[in-house]
């Protein structure tokens, strides 16, 4: 491992003052020191960022803002995020294990980096992503758990997170900090398609930290879930997952909600399908419908086209349990 030193903030404008002279920021560590180890990244300095805010709060409007430090196990355990986001829950519970739930930050599960395999092969693998211009040897490679849903000829990995996809279709937004001030980011808008630049996941700027992120109310997502298809039930990432909220009156598709997971670079939000269902009937086939128009951009790769109708058939299950219906 390459030497590096090691601050910890005790607020949030002591994390940006640290992080000024070229620092990391370090959650609960469960992905950077990885890398570390792995020396994908080689950080000269490591900002630990746990004292920023652990506080879930309910907003002036009803939502809720949740601090960047907050561990994936208090976001899941919380009363309000069970009751009115199931989908969240569900979604942080499907993700790794209990011990590394109780490690992981809100902030540090956003800015996960990929599982692609030849990313963390720094000794015999070309990766884009991890040394820009070098190739991609997952194009051609192994690439069953790769995307089909915009990628490019420089990079075709998927984003990890199952708790990015639950805040996908969920409408959070990002609260961001920096020497020049704050803003908020849609989550939709937070990370990028790898384009000709896969070494940049994010639109972030260089040193910006995350501070919070915020749910708004929402009566759609009280009804609400997350599935996640994997090769095995515990400790795997997701070869496709789908959260989705739905609301039905009358047989009819009042509002839906649908985002995906492991098929693109980012959490995937399913427009096309959320505009062929608004206001047509709530039945299978009007479901597998909607799917089939999302997937309808799919590019398959070697080893991965099984995706395309996994992710139909899980869309159109995870829709019609929530309608009610058989599938
Ligand atoms: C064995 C194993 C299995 C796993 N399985 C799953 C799974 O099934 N599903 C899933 O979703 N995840 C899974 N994970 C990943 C896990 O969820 C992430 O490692 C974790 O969420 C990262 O959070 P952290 O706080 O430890 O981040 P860290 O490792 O501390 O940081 C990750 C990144 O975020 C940055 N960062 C941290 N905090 C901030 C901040 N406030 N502002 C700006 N940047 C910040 C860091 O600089 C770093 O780049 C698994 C991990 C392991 C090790
Ligand atoms: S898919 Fe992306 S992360 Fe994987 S080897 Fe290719 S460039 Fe690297």
């Amino acid at each position: 491992m390459t030497p590096f030193s090691f601050d910890r903030a005790s607020d949030a404008d002591h994390a940006l003052h640290l992080a000024q002279r070229g620092g990391r920021y370090l959650g609960g560590g469960t992905n950077l020191v990885d890398l570390m180890r792995e020396t994908v990244e080689r950080p000269a300095a490591l900002v630990d960022v746990t004292a920023l805010s652990r506080d879930i709060a309910e907003t002036a409007d009803g939502g809720l803002m949740i601090g960047a430090a907050v561990s994936n196990t208090a976001l899941a355990a919380h009363p309000l995020v069970r009751s009115r986001y199931p989908v969240l829950a569900r979604a942080i519970l499907a993700g790794a294990s209990a011990q590394i739930r109780n490690m992981a930050t809100v902030g540090g599960n956003l800015l996960q980096r990929t599982r692609c395999t030849y990313f963390y092969d720094v000794e015999g693998s070309r990766c884009n992503k991890r040394q820009p211009g070098q190739g991609c040897d997952a194009k051609d490679g192994f690439n069953r758990i790769h995307a089909i849903l915009g990628a490019s000829n420089a990079c075709v990995a998927t984003h990890p997170s199952d708790m990015c996809v639950a805040l996908a279709a969920l409408d959070a937004t990002v609260h961001l900090s920096s020497p020049g001030g704050t803003r908020t980011l849609p989550l939709t808008e937070l990370h990028r398609l790898p384009g000709d630049h896969p070494e940049l996941d994010t639109m972030l700027e260089p040193g910006e930290l995350i501070t919070a992120v915020e749910l708004p109310s929402s009566s759609l997502a009280a009804h609400s879930t997350y599935r996640k298809v994997r090769d095995r039930a515990s400790y795997a990432f997701a070869l496709v997952s789908v959260a989705a909220a739905l609301e039905v009156a009358d047989g009819q598709v009042r509002d839906v909600r649908i985002a995906l997971g492991g098929v693109a670079h980012k959490p995937w939000r399913a427009m096309k399908a959320e505009a062929v269902l608004r206001g047509g009937p709530a039945s299978v086939s009007a479901f597998r419908a909607a799917a089939e128009a999302e997937l309808a951009a799919a590019v398959p790769l070697r080893d991965n086209g099984f995706k395309i109708e996994l992710a139909t058939r899980t869309i159109t299950a995870v829709l019609a349990e929530l309608a009610g219906v058989d599938a």
